[in-house]
């Protein structure tokens, strides 16, 4: 029998992995649990059933199989979603007719093909042999060519394009890809041209963009890089996080370097845990990323923590966010490159000594200014203040207080009282995470419906409570699957199947209280009766308080008609409403 191409996807990928590849999983049971990446939450209850090969929050009450991860995780439609996990279960789809092709699929390909250019003339031109030779000089090695797909781009003005053009893609596709520009009098040209070309991947390993460097030329623009596309945001890219990922997980680290070529050299002496910030500050979103693999970071490049710089805000920021992180202190002058290539035990030996960003702006206050004079005190405070502010654990930050106090030979309440003024540029601006993404929302009604049936279904006991016409402050949907429970029957709407995975849900319950199956205690057991009760209630004020609402319009509409008896009823349905939400 032949089976389609999506069911083939689902034989051979495992959904622990593909999930656990952009998130931490833990094991609950016979599930897998995580902190939901689809809404802030502190405990999780975002879970992954290997069984079923699906997922579900309870939280936001998002859920479905690999390809709705896909599709939210990656921001993608659902044949984008496809097309990834095609590749990475190695399904070869068959090829859709151009011009069903959805616009960012092509960019895609043409980002493929393109790299395969560069890639190609790296190899075989005259001058990309010369440019190769500048990397190997560089101390990237063959093996590291190929991972990270450099290539060369010719020194002309429509090599690239041509090749693209004969591939069957139009010029103002590669526009649109950020290879080609648009001149003033309407023709393009190639972007790269004579430039030793990294690729930009995404988590996926897809080609979404580039970065050319100049090896041999004057050129003022030591890089250029692709502007933002359809299918390329720097903001929301992390040089060699597709590759590193994995690792940052196992090491439970993340060495942030500042170049390409830094990573690179780091991630093959050994170190596969580095990632680039691509010299830009990091942005709340990169965090967010980063934040699934890892809470711990080692800054390795160089950062004047006094300095009001955007490379020093997102490590504020990071802070702010509660990332461990941890300075490692490079040779004078020298980048991660240069270090490994100079002698890799002296790397090896930062690493391992690298000092938490407190320590380090201890060191560097301490360093600038004399700790016995009234001013040098004050200078110190003022680089060390908002540091401590930052820390989110209370308990963390006061130890800080305590060293800063002692060191400036200052009363501790002090300390406190002037950290007490500091503003936080964070605060002032409000840069939040999630401002960066936007997520559709249920209703607090269906999350509340959603969380009531849950409980409901680990103790059918109490069934009972949803009596009477309570039942209709439900939606349809709900009220079929309460029918249904006290009829005794297995509940098997697709609302139920949605809702919360039908067999795992006994699993979650007790994997999340750490009981065996049906012996909950007394006081447990009472926790939930009370929880159903609130539900209830809400739910019951939520449909009055909509009912009431309705009642106003008519009474707005009876008085435009001066409709003396039918106001007269209506307030009066309206008073008794409203006595209903206690
Ligand atoms: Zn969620």
């Amino acid at each position: 029998m032949l089976t389609s191409p999506i069911d083939e996807i689902k034989n051979r990928l495992d959904i622990v992995e593909v999930v656990g590849s952009y998130i931490k999983l833990q094991r609950a049971g016979a599930n897998f649990r995580a902190l939901c990446p689809f809404h802030s939450e502190k405990t999780p209850s975002f879970f992954v059933s290997p069984a079923r090969q699906i997922w579900h929050c309870f939280g936001c009450g998002k859920g479905g199989s690999i390809f709705n991860f896909i599709m939210e995780i990656e921001g993608v439609e659902f044949g984008d979603a496809l097309r990834i996990l095609a590749q990475r279960a190695g399904v070869e789809l068959k090829r859709q007719p151009p011009e069903l092709r959805t616009q960012r699929q092509r960019l895609y390909e043409i980002s493929e093909w393109a790299t395969r250019f560069f890639e190609k003339q790296l190899e075989g031109s005259s001058l990309g042999k010369e440019a190769k030779k500048y990397l190997l000089s560089r101390g990237i090695n063959e093996e590291s060519i190929k991972k990270w797909r450099i290539g060369y781009s010719p020194d002309t003005w429509e090599g690239l394009s041509n090749f693209l053009v004969s591939k069957g893609y139009k010029k103002e596709e590669l526009e649109q890809a950020g290879l080609a520009i648009k001149s003033d009098q309407g023709s393009f040209y190639d972007r790269f041209r004579g430039r030793i070309i990294f690729p930009i991947f995404d988590l996926n390993s897809q080609v979404v963009g580039f970065s050319g460097r100049i090896f041999k030329t004057t050129d003022p623009a030591k890089y250029i890089n692709t502007p933002n596309t359809l299918i390329y945001d720097k903001s929301r890219i992390l040089y060699g996080l597709d590759k590193a990922k994995v690792e940052i997980r196992k090491k439970e680290s993340c060495i942030l370097v500042e170049g390409n070529t830094d990573v690179i050299i780091t991630q093959q002496a050994g170190w596969e845990n580095a990632v680039a910030t691509s010299g830009t500050a990091l942005t709340p979103f990169q965090l967010k990323i980063l934040k699934r693999y890892s809470d711990n970071l080692l800054i390795a490049f160089d950062m004047d923590l006094a300095g009001e710089t955007a490379t020093k805000r997102g490590i504020d920021l990071a802070q702010t966010q509660g990332f461990n992180i941890k300075v490692v202190r490079l040779p004078e002058g020298k980048d991660p490159a240069e270090t490994i290539a100079m002698n890799p035990n002296q790397w090896e030996k930062a690493i391992n000594s690298a000092v938490s960003i407190l320590d380090f702006y201890f060191e560097t206050a301490f360093a600038k200014a004399d700790p016995k004079t009234p001013e040098g005190k004050k200078e110190i405070s003022k680089i060390l203040l908002a540091p401590i502010k930052r820390i989110p654990n209370k308990i963390e930050q006061s130890h800080w207080i305590q060293k800063l106090a002692e060191k400036l030979e200052v009363k501790e309440e002090d300390v406190e009282e002037e950290l007490k003024k500091v503003k936080l540029e964070e605060e002032i601006y409000g840069l939040e995470p999630e401002e960066t993404i936007n997520l559709p929302h249920k209703t607090r009604k269906e999350l509340l419906e959603e969380r009531l049936l849950t409980l409901i279904l680990k103790t059918p006991q109490n069934i009972d409570l949803v009596n009477g016409e309570k039942i209709f402050y439900f939606s349809p949907q709900a009220q079929e699957v309460l029918n249904k429970l006290r009829e005794n029957q297995t509940p098997d709407s697709e609302f139920f199947n949605y809702l919360s995975l039908k067999a795992d849900i006994e699993e979650v319950a007790e994997t999340s209280s750490h009981l065996p199956p049906r012996s909950r205690s007394a006081i447990e057991e009472k926790e939930i009766l009370s929880e159903i009760q609130f539900c209830l209630k809400e739910i019951q004020s939520l449909e009055i308080k909509k009912k009431l609402d309705q009642i106003s319009q008519e009474i707005k509409k009876a008085e435009e008609e001066k409709d003396l008896e039918k106001i007269e009823k209506l307030i009066q349905e309206f008073n008794q409403r409203a006595k209903e939400i206690t």
